[in-house]
């Protein structure tokens, strides 16, 4: 049969299409005119707009293949083991966009000082959906900069350093974190891998890692247990390991397989064992976590800034499909339960947008000398942006599903991906409970009052609390302190007290961003973003219920 003959098939509904990623972005803009000199905007812009621009065909051209997926090859043909990991075409070219866009380097650019990291995560977030999950590497090699730069050890950072941060995709080095074993994410105090000398002194790691997604890069940096060293989360040691050798083999390194995930595909997350692989310890042999406390606090704010990401895309595709798509009459966007669903869900973006692009500014200003107040409020503040961005990106993926009727469950539009790929969120680097947890180490005594004098501060900025804002996080701050001397009964309303900070938080920003962008650019869509979060409640406090509890998890026992 000739095509021209082919029956007609009546409507057919166009997919939606992404404009330039960057010039799209009203939120994005109006934050990046704020807070960045005009100088620094108009040289990284060209580079947004390049980013904007690849995002946009990267979508486009995603539509048109099948799905890639990397691939573990574990013998030759002659049976030699091999264990060579293949992968998608994403991620061949991802080192080369990494190092062109200095997605890792620009963060640490010194002419750039405090808003480097504000430039960077610029970057990220407008890269990271088209990287298909690149950014996972990238994030963890940006962890490992933090972790050496802290440590103080002057030879790895001379060796090191100028690999991860090189604008060369021939000399980028990428890294992995080995941390999670079959015992413990969570609990790493439970690590099994033991540090072990060898006949020259040298050291080496024996265990096994569960979850690895980087063992495609150069570098990992590990958690391990001297022999003979004690138990428990103090006595774990931090390593750097090359994962080859100087004739390219693996460093006693086992790639086992790659985990068959429900999202994140791309993404080539293996399980190792590590036997008798050369590792060189970054510090002192013991206190390992707190060494790598300043990498967790970086891939968090790259979890956070990607989540956002994702919210974004989700955001725009769900608009141009509603722009198109009619129903009973009219584009989805005319009806109005349709527009208010969509228009809720855009006020949470920004409110959420606020919160993380804040930490990072946050996190420049501290790496740059910033004050004590800075560092508290970056250490309260960095577990309440992850954690909140992380079931928000969920749940707007999820909306973004339903929001495209049948069609949004149809694996070839490209949208169930997004809500698949934004379950990792809340799992990777601290599940929601864990970040909630750690917030309220992060608040304990008076470091919640940083927080409160810090929203005080920005609604004086904003010109008033309309809101009731002030009064959502002063209640937070009443359950923290009421339950201070109830270890139980607090944990079991962490959750609560962190996403009522983090939306508290998040409005308080909003609320100067909406004066600026009206005193400033005429717009009042800030303002009204600002109303409608606050319009559907920002706290989120329970009170405990602990015999209720008690009697659902332990099946009626008291
Ligand atoms: C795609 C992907 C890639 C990953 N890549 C890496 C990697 O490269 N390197 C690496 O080291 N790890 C990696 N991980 C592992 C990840 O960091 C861990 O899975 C995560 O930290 C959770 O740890 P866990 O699996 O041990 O879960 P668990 O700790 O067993 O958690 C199970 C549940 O218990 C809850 N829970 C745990 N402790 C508490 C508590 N004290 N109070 C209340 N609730 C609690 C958690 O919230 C969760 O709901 C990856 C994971 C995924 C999914």
């Amino acid at each position: 049969m000739n095509i021209d003959d082919a029956p007609a098939t009546g409507f057919i509904q166009p997919g939606p299409t992404l404009a330039n990623t960057f010039d799209d972005d009203r939120a994005l803009r109006s934050h990046l005119r704020r807070v960045l000199p005009g100088e620094l905007l108009a040289v990284a812009g060209t580079d947004y707009a390049a980013l904007g621009e690849h995002a946009a065909k990267a979508w486009e051209s995603a539509r048109s293949r099948t799905p890639e997926a990397p691939r573990l090859v574990q013998w030759d043909a002659w049976g030699t083991r091999v264990d060579r990991i293949e992968t998608t075409r994403a991620w061949q070219h991802g080192p080369v966009l990494a190092a062109r866009f200095g997605l890792v380097a620009t963060g640490h650019e010194a002419a750039h000082g405090a808003h480097a990291r504000v430039d960077q995560f610029a970057r990220v977030y407008l890269h990271h959906v088209a990287s298909e999950f690149f950014t996972c590497p990238l994030a963890m090699s940006d962890g490992a900069v933090a972790a050496l730069k802290a440590s103080g050890n002057a030879a790895l950072c001379a060796r090191v350093l100028p690999r991860l941060l090189s604008r060369d995709p021939d000399r980028l080095w990428i890294s992995g974190q080995w941390m999670t074993e079959t015992a413990g994410g969570s609990d790493v105090g439970r690590t099994a891998t033991v540090a072990r000398r060898d006949a020259q002194g040298r050291w080496r790691l024996h265990g096994r890692k569960w979850f690895t997604s980087a063992v495609i890069g150069e570098m990992a940096l590990a958690l391990a247990r001297r022999e003979g060293a004690g138990d428990g989360a103090d006595a774990l040691a931090l390593f750097l390991v090359e994962t080859r050798d100087a004739e390219g083999c693996w460093n006693g390194i086992r790639v086992d397989r790659l985990k068959d995930k429900l999202g994140t595909r791309e993404l080539p997350t293996a399980e190792i064992h590590l036997e008798g692989s050369l590792a060189e310890p970054v510090g002192d042999l013991a206190h390992g976590v707190r060494q790598v406390a300043p990498m967790l606090n970086v891939t968090r704010t790259w979890n956070a800034v990607c989540a956002l990401a994702t919210m974004r895309r989700c955001l725009a595709l769900t608009l141009a499909h509603a722009r198109r798509r009619e129903a009973f009459g009219h584009a989805l966007a005319r009806l109005p339960l349709h527009r208010a669903t969509l228009a809720a869900l855009q006020a949470e973006f920004e409110a959420a947008f606020g919160l993380v692009f804040f930490v990072v500014e946050l996190l420049g200003r501290v790496e740059h000398g910033g004050g004590d107040a800075d560092q508290a409020l970056l250490r309260a503040l960095t577990p309440l942006a992850k954690l909140w961005t992380a079931k928000l990106a969920v749940r707007i993926a999820s909306e973004t599903c339903e929001a495209f009727g049948g069609a949004g469950y149809i694996e070839d539009t490209g949208i169930p991906l997004l809500l698949r790929d934004a379950q990792v969120y809340p799992i990777w680097e601290g599940t929601t409970n864990v970040l909630a947890l750690d917030a309220l180490r992060a608040l304990r005594g008076d470091r919640i009052r940083h927080v409160l004098h810090a929203a005080d501060a920005l609604l004086v900025e904003a010109g008033g609390d309309a809101h009731g804002i002030a009064a959502a996080l002063g209640a937070a701050r009443d359950q923290l302190d009421s339950l201070e001397h109830s270890r139980d009964e607090l944990e079991s309303v962490a959750r609560g007290i962190a996403l009522t900070l983090a939306r508290g938080f998040a409005a308080a920003l909003l609320a100067r961003h909406a004066r600026w962008t009206r005193e400033q650019q005429g717009n009042a869509q800030t303002g009204a973003a600002l109303s409608l979060f606050a319009a559907h409640g920002i706290s989120r406090l329970r009170a405990p219920a602990m015999d209720a509890v008690a009697m659902l998890v332990d099946n009626g026992a008291p």
